[in-house]
């Protein structure tokens, strides 16, 4: 018989996606990865519950094949769940206090997830372990990063691994040709950041000026198929849209900015993997709003990557 399976019944996968226990036998077109972390949190703790969080919120999409959207009258990720394209597989292993122990677990995780053929798509956490996923990739890529913040601090020997520090090691990667912070307006940032950014050639889209771009503008500040990897900081939306979040700031994007933003890059570019970070349940509302505003991001960003004509050949590809 047929399952019901409300979304408070069973095993929380993501979407209800296959479990793959072993990642080396994995075959599937798309991984989710959880990284329960958040050692990196120099402030409140508590965004390692974020993983299974967005897995719990995830349910609420799953019990069809595929999701509608009505304004478009269109079905995103409807082969990819009917098919079974979709492999969740489980989070990374936590040795806490050895966080450079965590992180080569993330890095081999991920590298085995390319590996294999299949695109990352990566549930923080908080932002420290970003740059532990970007370092995986053996390809060019451009890291675009939204977030409120530009998480650039200064690396000393004392402080190296924080979530302020991930996108100063991601910069200084030799594959990584360049970066994009999107949403850029903390009052907490310091000029020397922003020199430092701006020195390296890298670009700021402060949110005024994001508010200001249509989607496809943003998407437009890189050439046309440009392989991109995909940071996306819940505090690049608003702060009433996040309780959830620790590092909240107010005048941010409103979900529909973000999501159209984040739908024009699955257009014009070539996502080769993303991750959302800095939900933290612990702080959340009783609904879960920002776990559900977690999960229906990943959803609907991943609904728009694997709807581009490019996405069939390479959803092909990777099966086995
Ligand atoms: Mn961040
Ligand atoms: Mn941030």
């Amino acid at each position: 018989m047929q399952r019901l399976n409300r979304p408070y019944v069973g095993i929380p996968t993501f979407l209800r996606a296959k479990a793959v226990d072993d990642i080396a036998t994995l075959d599937a077109s798309i991984a989710v990865l959880g990284v329960p972390f958040d050692e990196g949190s120099p402030f409140l703790p508590g965004s390692r519950m974020a993983p299974r969080a967005l897995r719990e919120q995830s349910l609420r999409f799953a019990a069809g094949n595929g999701i509608y959207n009505v304004e478009e009258r269109k079905v995103y990720l409807k082969e990819e769940m009917e098919r079974g394209l979709i492999a969740d597989v489980g989070d990374v292993d936590i040795y806490p206090t050895n966080p450079e122990k965590s992180f080569a677990g993330v890095t081999d995780n991920v590298r085995t997830i390319i590996a294999r053929g299949a695109l990352p798509v990566i549930l923080g956490g908080d932002h420290s372990i970003t740059f532990a996923v970007v370092r995986a990739f053996n390809e060019r890529i451009h890291v675009l990063q939204f977030d409120a913040h530009t998480d650039f601090a200064p690396v000393t020997p004392e402080l190296r691994f924080t979530n302020g520090h991930a996108f100063r090691h991601i910069a200084a990667m030799p594959h990584v040709t360049g970066l994009t912070q999107i949403g850029i307006r903390s009052l907490r940032t310091s000029p020397e950041q922003i020199r430092d950014i701006v020195a390296a050639g890298h670009r700021i889209i402060p949110m005024d000026e994001f508010s200001a771009m249509r989607p496809q503008e943003v998407a437009a500040t890189l050439p046309e198929g440009t392989r991109c990897y995909v940071s996306i900081d819940v505090d690049a939306l608003d702060m009433p849209l996040v309780p959830g979040c620790v590092s909240a700031e107010p005048n941010g994007m409103s979900y529909a900015q973000l999501r159209d933003a984040l739908r024009a890059i699955a257009e014009r570019l070539e996502v080769v993997g993303f991750d959302f970070v800095e939900v933290n349940p612990t702080l959340d509302v009783g609904t879960g709003a920002t776990s559900y505003l977690g999960a229906h991001t990943v959803i609907e960003f991943l609904g728009h990557i694997c709807a581009q004509p490019r996405w069939s050949a390479r959803r092909n590809a990777s099966l086995r």
